[in-house]
């Protein structure tokens, strides 16, 4: 760690805190995994670490009459109000299923133009509780790997499937693409052993020359 610093906020909801106090911490942890991986050093905005409350308050204005939450419209707002920034980015985890236009659900987002990224947990919740923390970890360092710029320009080894997998690493590494629930868990249990938060050498090469 011998790089300049990077800002950064973190908040879980408060049902994330209620299904397991440790999964804001594995995220939390999966993020700073990948400054450090970048050579930064991660200064974590402490307000937002305990701002669990507030932000379930928040996302109570973009619940549908189904119960999901509109996550069209909370970027919208997020974005509007300069909630993030590319220099200074922000990750929210929500327990909330969230859904776009056109979709039955999505996982999240992650938009590095904003600095945003958005992900939520519950299609992961029934997962054993050592799974989740991982794979919880995972999710944190694969989000922030595109808020640090890893895209169709800086991965080397680009999936060429096309689609969603368009913008992700054809290596075994952090920043494949995968589709589902136990796709995720596998991968993350995968990685979970392997040195520089389960980035490929090629994908650890971008992240430091695009930060350095
Ligand atoms: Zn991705
Ligand atoms: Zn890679």
């Amino acid at each position: 760690m011998s790089g300049r610093f990077h800002d950064f906020g973190f908040t879980p909801d408060q049902g994330v805190l209620e299904l397991d106090p440790a999964l804001a911490e594995s995220a939390y942890l999966g993020i700073v995994d990948v400054i450090e991986t970048a050579d930064l050093r991660p200064r974590v905005d402490s307000e937002m670490l305990s701002g669990a409350g507030s932000l379930s308050e928040v996302i109570q204005y973009f619940r549908l009459p189904n119960g999901q939450i509109d996550a069209d419209r909370l970027y919208g707002t997020l974005v509007e109000t300069g909630f993030s920034s590319p220099d200074n980015p922000r990750f929210l985890l929500l327990s909330e299923d969230l859904r776009t236009e056109g979709t039955n659900f999505i996982f999240g987002f992650s938009v590095k133009e904003v600095g945003l990224s958005v992900q939520s947990l519950a299609r992961f919740r029934r997962l054993p509780a050592e799974a989740l923390r991982r794979t919880t970890r995972h999710i944190a360092r694969h989000e922030y790997g595109h808020l640090l710029g890893l895209d169709k320009s800086s991965i080397k080894n680009l999936d060429t499937r096309g689609g969603l997998y368009e913008g992700h690493c054809a290596n075994v590494c952090t920043m494949q693409q995968v589709m589902s629930v136990p796709e995720t868990d596998a991968l993350a249990r995968t990685l979970s052993t392997k040195p520089l938060a389960g980035f490929c050498l090629d994908c650890v090469g971008s992240l430091r020359t695009l930060h350095n």
